[in-house]
């Protein structure tokens, strides 16, 4: 019952818990370096959704990967940003969650990841969900089930 509860607390106003793909940055894999360097120096999110035409997500991609592509021995080359693609540096392996995803599978994601991506049933990118949010989840759970339980040290807990 108590496991109940905590999926209840953990996933109550899930509109406030996720954010929706309209509101979140995202670059598409053929667009270049350049132009991702841009986007991403202004929205100022060290890492960023990759889709492709179809509004699959294909990858996250950051600054550093991009810097990496374009550093050499000695310098960067920066007159390289547009010969590249963001698909030619971005990361391809990732977590996406969906709909029937278990709140304890979530959980395990966010300990290596800062965000993670929403995916519908086709990996259409709708949303993403923040280690932030899903914090202040816990921290809002761990106050509402010792206001409505009373916990009981067991006999052989020590
Ligand atoms: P935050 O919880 O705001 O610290 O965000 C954690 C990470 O999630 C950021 O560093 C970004 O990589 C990603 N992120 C959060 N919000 C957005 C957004 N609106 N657009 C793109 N990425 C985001």
């Amino acid at each position: 019952m108590i496991h109940k509860r905590i999926q209840e607390l953990l996933l109550e106003d899930r509109d406030k818990l996720f954010i929706d793909a309209e509101k979140v940055a995202i670059l598409q894999e053929d667009h270049t370096l350049e132009h991702a360097m841009l986007v991403l120096t202004n929205v100022r999110y060290s890492l960023i959704p990759v889709l492709n035409k179809e509004n699959k997500i294909v990858g996250l991609v950051s600054l550093a990967m991009i810097l990496h592509k374009i550093t050499g021995v000695e310098q960067i080359h920066m007159n390289q940003l547009g010969k590249y693609k963001v698909r030619d540096v971005m990361r391809t392996e990732f977590p996406i969650i969906h709909q029937d995803t278990q709140v304890e599978d979530v959980l395990n994601e966010l300990v290596d990841e800062s965000f993670i991506c929403i995916g519908n049933d086709e990996d259409e990118f709708v949303g993403i969900v923040t280690r932030k949010e899903l914090l202040k989840r816990i921290n809002f759970m761990v106050h509402e089930l010792t206001r409505e339980y009373d916990f009981v040290e067991k006999e052989n807990s020590k």
